[in-house]
């Protein structure tokens, strides 16, 4: 049996996004400017290439990257498409009102439409060309501890099979041992939940999730002047539902479009791509898309509760940054910028922590007083309410997002956020006695295969790959599937996974039973949030698989 490795650094960045990439080049660039013994930095990160698995809108506010690499134009930085106009509109079923003024979070000038994937890579070579050593490839698993101090993390096994039993070519995974480690592991990162069981890192305040459900369209050149930002509310949501769309046209005739679900529905038989699907059919936007054709999809979880629901984020041994501290601004619906912020600020903590020789929790706290000071909380504290106030309706959210602009974030003081997988009523509760099949969303939408596809056309269009000799990433207690979750709340997996994973089949004894088809993952997290009953835990699979967003 192969022998498990250990290997020893000053500092593990877990995750290689705009978070991650950040702290990793800050911590490069304070290395030059103050001289001394360099630091030993690793990145490790579960995609197999830069940029893989980053999915967002994506508008990026370039504020903190001019902060960063302040000749970021030199070195070529893939800023895609100026923002030229922004454009709101309310969606009715068959009609649309645009709102004659653009309120201050959606007015977009000075930012730019880009692929996240693209300025990712590009971050990538700026982190190698200081020489930090980036392990593509490589997810962690576990995170180590030492009592209550972190010391690293354990990289998953390579070359096991799905029955749990060692294959021709296995690999332990390494220990990777730190003094610091810094967890960029984006939305919902299953090392920095590892944080949340242990550590109790959660400050009470439920985090805030939303699935955004992405596809890149090409469309005749000529229908959408490049730099053309479009944000939609309304149809096909309900007034229980939050949420909305973005369409960007990013310049020869490729766009962005997407659609954003709050994950606190109450509709069981509700499901969210089905609602992405009837929002391509409306009249509007069908026109735009019409003659066009679907070149890629994507999915993934936002962390939408902003401020309020940052978890701890310094503990004796590391420190948390980006999504997966919950940094996104879901009223302006951007978070690159603050992602890249907070990695900074990270970084810059962890220099000095490293240097000083003390990395406890008291000294790691100056990254919590840094967030404090820094444009981060300049732009979330005002919003903190805005999601949780949507939670309580449209009408609720609209008015508590208009009083915190207006007031500057002093009204509304508080408002208390809920567990959205708590949200979601049982049939009964939610449909009454009437009979209904659970196997049919309520909002099922017709598939045409132009405008409209189903998932597993999807998950095509997203690269994605896994071997299927592996132990299932996706770790359910099927007992509650198979025992309670169908009369209850007919099984809303199937419904609310955008990429099939989760399909109820005949047991071949009259009932269903669940088959998790793990291959199709795209890793957007919705599952890990939305059951009903946290019965489900998503795990990252053997190193290097799931989507390709390349150009996403
Ligand atoms: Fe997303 Fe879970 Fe479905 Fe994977 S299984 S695509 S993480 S909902």
């Amino acid at each position: 049996m192969a022998e498990r490795e250990t290997l020893e650094v000053d500092v593990l960045i877990v995750g290689a996004g705009p978070a991650g990439l950040s702290t990793a080049l800050r911590l490069a660039q304070l290395q030059k400017a103050k001289g001394g013994e360099p630091l030993s930095i690793a990145v490790i990160e579960k995609a197999p290439e830069a940029g893989r698995h980053q999915l967002s809108g994506a508008l990026l506010d370039p504020s903190t990257l001019k902060d960063l690499i302040p000749d970021f134009a030199a070195k070529g930085a893939p800023l895609g498409t100026p923002v030229d106009n922004d454009n709101i509109y309310f969606l009715t079923k068959g009609s649309k009102f645009r709102l004659p003024i653009t309120p201050p979070p959606f007015q977009n000038h000075g930012n730019y439409i880009i692929s996240l994937s693209a300025l990712t890579k590009w971050l990538a070579a700026q982190v190698e060309a200081e020489g930090i050593d980036l392990f593509w490839g490589f997810p962690g698993q576990h995170v180590l501890f030492d009592g209550k101090k972190i010391v690293g993390v354990r990289t998953g096994d390579r070359g096991i099979g799905k029955d749990g039993q060692p294959k021709g070519a296995f690999e332990p995974g390494a220990d990777i041992r730190a003094k610091v480690t810094i967890f960029a592991d984006g939305v919902r990162g299953h090392l920095t939940k590892q944080l949340y069981r242990y550590l109790r890192i959660g400050t009470g305040e439920p985090a805030q999730f939303a699935i955004g459900i992405k596809e890149l369209w090409d469309i005749p050149k000529d229908r959408l002047k490049p730099g053309t930002v479009i944000h939609t509310l309304g149809y096909p949501l309900r007034q229980e539902e939050f949420g909305g769309s973005w369409l960007y046209a990013m310049g020869d005739g490729r766009i962005s479009i997407g659609f954003v679900v709050g994950l606190e529905y109450k509709d069981p038989l509700f499901d969210p791509h089905a609602a992405f699907q009837h929002f391509k059919r409306h009249p509007f936007i069908s026109s735009i898309l019409e003659g066009g054709s679907l070149v890629r999809y994507g999915a993934k979880a936002l962390p939408e509760g902003g401020w309020s629901t940052q978890p701890q984020l310094f503990l004796d041994g590391a420190l948390i940054v980006g999504d997966a501290a919950n940094f996104v601004n879901s009223m302006r619906l951007k978070g690159i910028h603050l992602a890249m912020r907070s990695g900074m600020l990270a970084a810059e903590t962890a220099f000095y922590a490293i240097r000083a020789g003390d990395t406890s929790r008291t000294t790691l706290s100056a990254y919590k007083q840094a967030v404090d000071a820094s444009a981060i909380k300049t732009e979330l504290y005002p919003v903190r309410n805005v999601h949780q106030a949507f939670g309580l309706g449209l009408f609720a959210g609209s008015a508590a997002a208009g009083m915190a602009m207006l007031t500057g974030g002093v009204v509304p003081t508080y408002v208390a956020g809920h567990d959205g997988h708590k949200q979601m009523e049982k049939i009964e509760e939610y449909y009454g006695l009437a009979k209904r099949d659970i196997l049919v969303p309520s909002n099922a939408a017709p598939i045409d295969r132009k405008l409209t596809f189903d998932k597993v056309t999807g998950v095509h269009y997203s690269g994605t790959h896994h071997d299927e000799n592996q132990p299932v990433h996706l770790q359910v207690q099927t007992d509650v599937c198979h025992s309670i979750c169908g009369s209850e709340y007919g099984h809303p997996c199937v419904r609310f996974c955008p990429a099939n994973v989760y399909e109820m089949v005949d047991n071949g004894a009259g009932g269903l039973r669940l088959q998790i088809n793990a291959s199709n993952c795209v890793h957007c997290k919705t599952c890990d949030i939305m059951d009903p009953y946290g019965v489900i835990n998503w795990v990252a699979p053997e190193g290097g698989e799931g989507p390709t967003y390349d150009g996403m």
